[in-house]
């Protein structure tokens, strides 16, 4: 009994150590023949696991040389799990000719068993694997418990089913281990590229920048053009198409800018009542122009933490989108106030409303059902108001309106 559990403890740890090593070799940057060195190391562990089967009281002998097939097979590959029975039958054959047989065709439906199962045990979740080694197990064990009985040495199920129980968990928890290393691995790299990502749109940002300024010089010049007395209506009519299609690439990179813009981080106490009133204002002679009234109530110092500039172009992506929305003209009304802990800030037009699915894709990059829209602003708009840890609601019905719900936290 003492000797059974020694070895097993044994086997349970050498398994165990295949995992760690795993674990090391792969989280090495520069191992180069990393897949080698773990061959040779499953090499290693099946020639000790069969040089030191674990014997049972009545004489049987058991040992885990399928965990290293099965760890070659399904974590190296195909022809290394297939190398790996075939050294397993070579070293079976010099311990015994006479058990090689039955080992040969055990093995042999195992590997068709593990090639039935490979393609769902490689989409699986890592919950999955350890349920497909369970039943792997299972099916092994429900053969040996019949040979067992079969050859009347029906005493010994209880070792048999304490040493599945061990390998399974000893199977398990390898799998654990190289499941986790290779998210880890996983991780690193999504955090490469992020940090990748991260310094081009810094770059694109800087040239977005730069692109701004010369277009600021030949707006101008477009202008003095536009103002000249001897043109003709064609090429007044291209001068000004020129003067909105550069506004348009304005807006586009003054959105990019907003949208690369690193989050600085900044929560400073802001006085929300201010800038909403500002941004109203401000907005009010574009909504005249389109024929639309704001109408407001604000309630006076609601104050958030958060970054003055980033609310303000929240706002002004609501307002334009409300205004844009009611091409016949209408109203948005515009309440603010305290709820809770919350300053709660409230958009509605009578504008032409979003369908359900108009809705669903509403903040997706480039959703636009504009024209000459950018698909953007709402993007950016939720960006921001997530960062500020706030929530947005929208509430639409088809040629009724729209209300935008925002609730910022108090600051
Ligand atoms: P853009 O305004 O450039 O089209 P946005 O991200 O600001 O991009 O808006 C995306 C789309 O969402 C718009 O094209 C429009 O179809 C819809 N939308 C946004 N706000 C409203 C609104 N208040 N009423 C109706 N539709 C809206
Ligand atoms: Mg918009």
């Amino acid at each position: 009994m003492i000797d059974f559990i020694k070895d097993l403890i044994l086997h349970f740890f050498i398994i165990l150590s295949l995992g760690f090593m795993y674990n090391f070799l792969w989280m090495q940057k520069r191992s180069v023949y990393k897949k080698q060195i773990f061959k040779v190391a499953i090499l290693a562990t099946l020639l000790v696991t069969m040089a030191l089967p674990v014997r049972f009281h009545g004489g049987m002998e058991f040992d885990f040389k399928l965990i290293p097939v099965f760890i070659a097979f399904f974590y190296l590959s195909r022809s290394d799990g297939l190398l790996i029975v075939a050294v397993l039958l070579l070293l079976q054959s010099l311990m015994g000719i006479d058990r090689l047989l039955i080992t040969a065709m055990n093995y042999g439906i195992i590997i068709i068993l593990f090639f039935a199962i490979e393609k769902a045990y490689k989409s699986s979740t890592i919950n999955r694997r350890i349920a497909l080694g369970l039943f792997i197990y299972g099916l092994i064990t429900s053969t040996r418990l019949a040979a067992l009985i079969n050859s009347g040495n029906a005493d010994d199920y209880l070792y048999l089913i304490v040493f599945s129980l061990v390998s399974f968990i000893a199977l398990s928890l390898f799998i654990y281990i190289i499941e986790m290393t290779n998210l880890q691995i996983k991780l690193m790299h999504e955090l490469h590229k992020a940090e990748k990502f991260s310094a081009i749109s810094q770059l694109a940002a800087s040239v977005a920048h730069e692109i701004r300024n010369p277009m600021t010089t030949i707006r101008g010049f477009m202008q003095v053009l536009q103002g000249e007395r001897n043109l003709s209506a064609d090429q007044n009519l291209f001068i000004t198409i020129s003067l909105q299609e550069l506004d348009r690439t304005q807006t586009i990179i003054n959105n990019f800018l907003a949208l690369a813009k690193p989050n600085t981080g900044s929560m400073d106490q802001i006085d929300l009542s201010a800038i909403l009133k500002e941004t109203t204002a401000f907005m009010r002679s574009y909504s005249h122009f389109a024929n639309t009234e704001l109408v407001e109530a604000i309630d006076k110092n609601l104050c958030i933490k958060g970054d003055a500039h980033e609310i303000r172009q929240v706002f002004i992506n609501i307002l334009k989108n409300g205004i844009e929305a009611m091409p016949s003209g209408g109203s948005i009304f515009i309440i603010a106030k305290v709820e809770k802990d919350n300053v709660r800030i409230q958009f509605r037009d009578e504008g032409v409303g979003m369908t359900k699915e108009q809705l669903d894709r509403l903040g997706h990059p480039y959703y636009s059902t504009k024209e000459k829209g950018t698909g953007l602003g709402m993007m950016i708009s939720y960006d921001i108001i997530q960062r500020m840890r706030g929530k947005i609601n929208v509430e639409s019905e088809e040629g009724k309106g729209t209300t935008f719900t925002i609730l910022l936290p108090c600051g």
